[in-house]
Order: structure tokens, then C-alpha cells, then sequence
């Protein structure tokens, strides 16, 4: 009897994919119509007088309209940064300033469903992974900043430290809130003020943010969030009055901001894109390992820097770990991202859809053998199945450059040494995981792959307590922990 019951439950599991709708109230989340920009302490209209739709990716439906700063709404919210620097926030004592930063992280934590709901609806990710993931994370940068405002001196023992000034800072669209609270946290905690701007396509949760910037009585001036596309950002970079540029986006945007600061007296923190290597050895807990890999790439869309995109199996344990994949790609649940059973939701936009696909094409072209879910896709909306590739050569494109969508290229391998070279063999350097059950092969693998986190037998695991950046063409500069300190402080 009682295994008979135990049989029903498992069929069930097994059937995930025809599990009844769970969806998030969307009520919880309040989108007003229309916002303007966050210049001192106010909300601004444009002088551009401009406004750009914002819409929901999984529905093609409009949310909002988000008001587009030029070049004179740049300079508005400068001018207010660096009266805040000099006026206020700069001679506060530290003790003070980490009061705000504490109540930012508080108020974020109350907020959290709405925060959850609204990055969801804008951005397309599962709402499991924004109200457990994005939004909490959010929050503890925050928490874990304020802490460091007033004990800079043990960052830093026997050195003084002055912050920068006015900082910059230009984000992308796959973790809105999170890569905001990234950039300002640190920034404030070591006596900087702000210009931020969120892109284009997710700048709800960025304004959102702005409202507790306000509420929390944050002095005006100190955070301002102006909102835009590309010409924005480049109209950040291009000021003469901004001392720090920190940027986080694709490697091509990175290197027009090097070109546009050399020169100057600007610093940066630039932390670009990726293509991570996973490597399962024959000795790995495999069941493990597969589950870590399609956490890696599929997680989020594959709309992370730091995805696992790349795996790289033993040969005598290939096409087991291979048939597992493929059995788990089928019970992966493809989406509406507000449905709690979500794995996978919408890419974040047709832009990003059409490259993802053109890769799958390259793929398949340069000779290598697809396998995709066999999942329906909603008729609405962008989505994408699933997808891993073997056959893989090295020098193939869906090996070298990143795809930024759940796309995985698997090739095998024999020895330490080739797993090394291979791991290595791409313009990036971000981050790759190592799976396997010998303690001495993890420290051999993380002193030798050239990547700035190398996870051992788990993935993607963040804390605001450690550094994050890249080596390469990942971009240079650590976000996170004490180092993330470095990026907004003169040592004098
Ligand atoms: P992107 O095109 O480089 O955009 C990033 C940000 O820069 C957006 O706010 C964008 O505005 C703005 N921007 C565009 N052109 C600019 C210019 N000429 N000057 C100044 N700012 C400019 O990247 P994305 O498509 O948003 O994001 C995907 C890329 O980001 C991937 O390559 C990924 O690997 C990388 N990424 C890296 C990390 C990391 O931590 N290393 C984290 C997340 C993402 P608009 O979007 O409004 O045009
Ligand atoms: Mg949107």
C-alpha cells in the first residue's frame, strides 16, 4: 500500500510540466504609467521631454513608459551628485551614513514581493529566482555595506582613505536591482555619491529603488537614477565632472568606455561578459554535477555573465553525464516567469532572442549536433527551448563567444592538462566550476584556470562577503567583499 502511494507521488513529480498554474499575485506589484528621472532627491521630468515603452517580455505587453535623460539631464543630475559629495555626504561621520544604508536594505527586505514581481514582469525571470535570489541578494549587499562604512580603517589598516568623488555607474539588464545594489552600496558606504543608470529594458525596479532612496531620506543629490539607452550612458562617460566609471555589460561597450576615459583622471571597474567552463571529472558525484551544470546555463535564461556555457566531461563518463542532461532538459518547465513552477521564463527581449537563435543556427552549421527540449513554447512573448550541443570543436563559435541565453556547447576530455588548456582557450575569463571528489584536483584546477571564481561541486553561488570580476576580456576591478572596497577609495 504504501508503496503504491509513494509511486503516485513520483508520477506525478515526473509529470511537472502539467502542473496546475501557481502565479504570483500581480497585484502585489504597483507600476505607475509613466516615470521620470531621480535627480536630487525629486522626481524630474526630462528636458529631453522624451519617453520609451517599457514592456513585459514573456506578454509583448506595454508596463510603463521610462523617461529618457539627454545630455543637459546628465549634467542636472551630476551637478546634484557633486553638491551632495561636497555639501553632505562627504563630511558625514560614517556611523551616519551606514544608518542609511542600513534603512535601504530594510526597507528593500519589506518590499521584497513587489520588488520580486515588478523584476519578473520587466526583466522576464522566473519569480523564483527574483524572490529568491535578486531581491534578498539585493538586500544583504546592502546590509553587508553599511557595515563597512564606519570600519574602513581595518579595510585599510595604517592607510588613510578619501572616496572618489562622484561615481558613475552604468548597468545591464539580466539582475536590475541586484547589479544596482552592487554599485551603490559600496559607493555610499565609503563616501561617494551616484549617478546610476539601469538599461533600458528593466528600469522599473532601478526607480522603484529610488522611491526608498526617498522615503528613506537619503540627502538629496546623494542618489540619483536617471534612466535612458546607450547615448545616456555614454553621455555619464563622457562628463567631465564624474570621477568613477563603473560599468557592468557586454566586453564591446567596455572597451568604448576605456577609449572615451584614457586619459583622464577617471578610474573604472569594468566587469564584461563571460564564457565559464564547467569540468566534471569521472570521479564526480554525478547526479550532483548535472544538476549544478543546468543550474549553470539555464538558470536565469542563461542571461548570466558568469554561466556555466561550456562543459567539459571525462571521457569515461561522457555519454552517461550526457543522458542525464537530456533527461533533465525534459523536466525543465519553460514558461510564464510569474508561475512559481518556472523554471526557465522569457528572454529578456526579441534583440536578444534573434542572437541566441542565430547562435543555435552557427551551431548547427559548424557541424555540431543539437539536442533541445521538447517542450511547448508560449505563442506569446520571447522564448527559447533549452538547447546543448555536442560534437563540439573548440575552435567553434558557440565555444569561443558568449551566447548570453541557455545554450550549452559540451565537448570531453582525457587528462588534467588538456582540461586546463581547453578551460582557458577563450578571449574570457570570468568564472568556471570543477566537480569532482578529490580535494588536491579542486586546488590544482582553481590555481591554474585563469578565471576570477572557480566554484568547487556547486555553481553560481554568490555572497556579498565575496569578491567578484573578471581576468581577460571579462574586465578588470573586484565588486563584493573587501575588495569591492578598493573600487571607491583614493589610499592616501
Ligand atoms: P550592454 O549593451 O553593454 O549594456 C550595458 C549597459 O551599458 C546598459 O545600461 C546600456 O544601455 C549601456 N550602454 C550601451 N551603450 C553604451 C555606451 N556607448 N556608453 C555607455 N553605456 C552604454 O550590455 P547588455 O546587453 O545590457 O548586457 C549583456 C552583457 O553584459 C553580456 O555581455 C554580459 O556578459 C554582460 N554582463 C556582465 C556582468 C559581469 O558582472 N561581468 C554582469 C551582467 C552582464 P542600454 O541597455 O539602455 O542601451
Ligand atoms: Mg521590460
Amino acid at each position: 500500500m504504501a508503496t503504491k502511494k509513494s509511486n503516485t507521488i513520483k508520477l506525478k513529480f515526473d509529470s511537472a510540466r502539467s502542473l496546475a498554474p501557481a502565479p504570483e499575485s500581480k497585484s502585489a506589484a504597483k507600476i505607475d504609467p509613466q516615470y521620470e528621472l531621480f535627480i536630487n532627491g525629486k522626481m524630474e521630468k526630462p528636458q529631453s521631454k522624451k519617453y520609451f515603452p517599457t514592456i513585459n517580455p514573456a506578454t509583448e505587453e506595454k508596463l510603463s513608459m521610462i523617461a529618457e535623460a539627454n545630455g543637459a539631464d546628465v549634467n542636472k543630475a551630476v551637478t546634484a551628485a557633486r553638491n551632495a559629495y561636497a555639501k553632505t555626504w562627504k563630511k558625514m561621520p560614517p556611523a551616519e551614513r551606514a544608518k542609511y544604508i542600513y534603512r535601504i536594505a530594510r526597507m528593500i527586505q519589506e518590499r521584497a514581493r513587489e520588488f520580486a514581481i515588478i523584476e519578473t514582469l520587466d526583466g522576464g525571470k522566473p519569480i523564483r529566482e527574483s524572490r529568491d535570489f535578486d531581491v534578498p541578494t539585493a538586500a544583504n549587499h546592502f546590509f553587508y555595506y553599511a557595515g563597512w562604512a564606519d570600519k574602513l580603517e581595518y579595510a585599510f589598516p595604517n592607510r588613510r582613505t578619501e572616496p572618489l568623488g562622484v561615481a558613475g555607474q552604468i548597468i545591464p539588464w539580466n539582475f536590475p536591482l541586484l547589479m544596482a545594489a552592487w554599485k551603490i552600496a559600496p559607493a555610499l558606504a565609503c563616501g561617494n555619491t551616484v549617478v546610476l543608470k539601469p538599461a533600458e529594458n528593466t528600469s522599473l525596479t532601478a526607480l522603484k529603488l529610488a522611491e526608498i532612496i526617498q522615503e528613506a531620506d537619503l540627502p538629496p543629490g546623494v542618489v540619483n537614477i536617471i534612466t535612458g539607452a546607450g547615448a545616456t550612458g555614454a553621455a555619464i562617460v563622457n562628463h567631465p565632472d564624474i570621477n568613477k566609471i563603473a560599468f557592468t555589460g557586454s566586453t564591446e561597450v567596455g572597451k568604448i568606455i576605456q577609449r572615451a576615459i584614457a586619459g583622464t583622471n577617471k578610474k573604472a571597474t569594468l566587469e564584461l561578459g563571460g564564457k565559464a567552463a564547467n569540468i566534471i571529472f569521472d570521479d564526480a558525484p554525478l547526479d550532483q554535477a548535472v544538476e549544478g551544470v543546468i543550474n549553470g546555463i539555464f538558470f536565469n535564461q542563461g542571461h548570466v555573465c558568469c554561466a556555466g556555457s561550456r562543459l567539459y566531461v571525462q571521457e569515461s563518463v561522457f555519454k552517461e553525464v550526457v543522458r542525464k542532461l537530456k533527461d533533465r532538459l525534459e523536466t525543465l518547465i519553460v514558461g510564464d516567469p510569474i508561475d512559481k513552477n518556472t523554471d526557465i521564463g522569457a528572454i529578456n527581449s526579441k534583440a536578444q532572442l534573434d542572437i541566441i537563435n542565430k547562435y543555435i543556427k552557427i551551431g548547427q552549421q559548424e557541424g555540431a549536433e543539437m539536442y533541445q527540449s521538447s517542450c511547448a513554447l508560449p505563442k506569446k512573448g520571447f522564448f527559447c527551448r533549452p538547447t546543448i550541443f555536442t560534437n563540439v570543436a573548440q575552435s567553434n563559435r558557440i565555444a569561443q563567444e558568449e551566447i548570453f541565453g541557455p545554450v550549452l556547447a559540451i565537448q570531453s576530455f582525457r587528462t588534467d592538462d588538456e582540461v586546463i588548456e581547453k578551460a582557458n582557450n577563450t578571449p574570457y575569463g570570468l568564472s568556471a566550476g570543477v566537480w569532482t571528489d578529490k580535494g588536491s584536483k579542486i586546488f590544482n584546477m582553481t590555481t591554474k584556470l585563469r578565471a576570477g571564481v572557480v566554484w568547487a561541486n556547486t555553481f553560481n553561488k554568490f555572497d556579498p562577503g565575496s569578491p567578484f570580476g573578471g581576468y581577460k576580456e571579462s574586465g578588470y576591478g573586484r565588486e563584493g567583499g573587501v575588495h569591492g572596497l578598493n573600487a571607491y577609495v583614493n589610499i592616501v
